[in-house]
This record gives C-alpha cells, structure tokens and sequence, in this order.
C-alpha cells in the first residue's frame, strides 16, 4: 500500500510539531534519548487501501509498549481467554506504567491489566515457542501478517541498550515468578520483552496495525481473518482504557478513539471500521505520552470527527 503525503495532514504536523519543545526523551533507556525530540511523522491507513500521511515518514522508530497489544493478541490465540486472565486482571491503575506498588498491595498478586509492564510481562511469558528466538520470531511474522508484508525486524542497540538498565522490569518479573503469575526464568522473559519493544517500524505500518484491529482483526486487502474479533475487540478495549498510560481516561475525553502509546515517542490508534493511525514523535509529556503525538491526535479527532463516544 503506497502512502501518499496530504496537505492538510501536514498543516496539522505542523501546528502539533510546536508542541516537542515542551517534551523530553526518556533517559532510562539510553539509545532512546539519542531520538530526534523535533522529530514528528503521521499516516492514516484506510480500508479501501488509501493511506494519506505528513512529516518525517521515513524514519523507524520501536515500538515500546505499542506491542504489548500485539504480544496480547498473540498470547490470546496461543492460550485462549480464560488462561491470559486467570494470570493478568482487566482494570486500569492509574499509577505510571512501570509501578509495582499495586503487585504487592493487591491480592492475588497478578498484574492489573496487560498494558502495564507487569502485565505485559506476564503477557509475554505466556507465548509459545521453544526458545526466545523462535518466540519473538512467531510475534513478528504475526505482525507481518496484519501489515500484509514482510521485512519487520528489531533494533538491537535499544534492545541491548534496555536490557542493560532493567532491574525495574526484573524485579516486577521476579515476582511474579515468586508469586506463579509467570512460570519461566526471569532472564528469557525479560531478553523476549525487550526485544518484543525494540520492534520497529515507521508510522505507515503503524497505521496499517491500527487498521486491522479497528476492521476486527479482518485485513482489509485480502479479507481474511488474521484475529479473531474478540481478540481484536479485548485489545481494542484495553487500548481505551489503559492505552495511554495514566492518562487513558483523559485521553478518551478529548480524543475518544482505542489508541496505545510507547516511550519511543509512538501512538497506535484504530478507530473502528473507520481507519488505523501511526504517529512517532518522541518527545514524552510527563506520562510517557508524546507530547506532540497526543495534540495531533486531538486535532485529527475534531477535524474528523473521529470520537466513538
Ligand atoms: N520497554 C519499555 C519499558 O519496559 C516500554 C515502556 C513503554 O513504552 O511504556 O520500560
């Protein structure tokens, strides 16, 4: 699917670009600060096959927490509904996403919800495969398959990058191990998270993963059935509710629209049977949200009328 630049998406990137001054890159991951803070790109894919986008297309960004939504899509088809939520709740926290105060103060010890990196943890111990290799390999050819191409890959400088600062995420994993939510050792589920969040892609592909989710798991090129709708609609439905970290109820109000963002700068957003929306703007607001990334998102909600509620 060719991605045709348009006029008037690029007079909101401009308008929004302002805004990554007011942002910074977050430190505890050191290759992620190295990201261009004026950096802003954006496209919108739809199910005719049209996608129209604005700004630095080009460039690559990971994914961060973007893919905890595809690692619970895929935990979802390898155990079913009942297992992932025996081990992960439904509920928002309202705390920031790497917090481990509610695993302690919170029976039965699981993580609230699969958004946070606790639960996503969780999350990704339970997808299958014999090593992490073959793992990780089974999430990107199934985010290969929603894309409709191949070629996806990770970046290992900030997977290497994490992995060497993450004693926060080791001691949630720690935990939960102690407290059974996982069942493997700490090192394979912290080495396949990291690099399940190094995965990387431009906005384009963002969008066309958005799209997806917001069809039903349907691709719209090829009509087959990539997800099940209802693991296209759970992720749909943790994307309104914890998908923009501590700032999900807000961002329901003035955008209204499942979206999910990661600390690479990026936002995932399917607005349903309408359009998938990839945004990278690495410049963080305070709760990891880009700051740029989330105006754009509000003044693409009010020129399009995108809000669902
Ligand atoms: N890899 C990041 C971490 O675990 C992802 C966080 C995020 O994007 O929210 O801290």
């Amino acid at each position: 699917m060719d991605c045709r630049s348009d006029e008037e998406l690029y007079q909101l990137v401009q308008e929004s670009r302002v805004h990554t001054i007011e942002g910074m890159v977050p430190d505890y991951i050191p290759a992620l600060a190295k990201a261009d803070l004026s950096s802003l790109s954006v496209a919108m894919a739809f199910p005719d096959g049209s996608c129209y986008s604005a700004g630095d297309i080009e460039t690559k960004s990971t994914l961060q927490s973007i893919s905890k939504v595809l690692a619970l899509a895929l935990a979802l088809l390898d155990n079913g509904e009942e297992y992932v939520f025996q081990r992960v709740g439904m509920e928002p926290t309202g705390d920031p996403f790497n917090s481990i105060i509610k695993l302690e103060t919170i029976a039965p010890h699981k993580p609230l919800n699969p958004m946070i990196n606790a639960g996503a943890l969780a999350v990704s111990s339970m997808i299958k495969g014999d090593s992490v290799e073959e793992r990780l390999g089974r999430l990107i050819q199934l985010t290969e398959l929603i894309i409709g191409e191949e070629g996806i890959g990770y970046n290992e400088e900030v997977a290497q990058s994490e992995l060497e600062t993450a004693d926060l995420n080791r001691s949630m994993a720690y935990y939960l191990k102690q407290h059974c939510v996982i069942e493997e050792e700490v090192d394979a589920v912290i080495e396949l998270y990291t690099k399940q969040c190094a995965i990387e892609m431009n906005c384009v592909d963002l969008a066309k993963v958005g799209l997806l989710l917001a069809m039903d798991g349907k691709h719209p090129a090829t009509g087959e059935m990539i997800l099940p709708p209802r693991v296209a609609s759970i992720c749909k439905t943790f994307m309104v509710t914890c998908g923009m970290y501590n700032a999900s109820g807000e961002f329901a109000i003035r955008v209204g629209v499942p979206a999910k963002s990661g600390v690479s700068g990026g936002i995932m957003a399917s607005v349903p049977q309408r359009c998938g929306i990839g945004i990278f703007g690495p410049a963080l607001d305070d709760r990891g949200n880009s700051v740029a990334g989330w105006d754009l998102m509000e003044k693409m909600s009010k020129k399009y009328d995108l809000s669902m509620f």
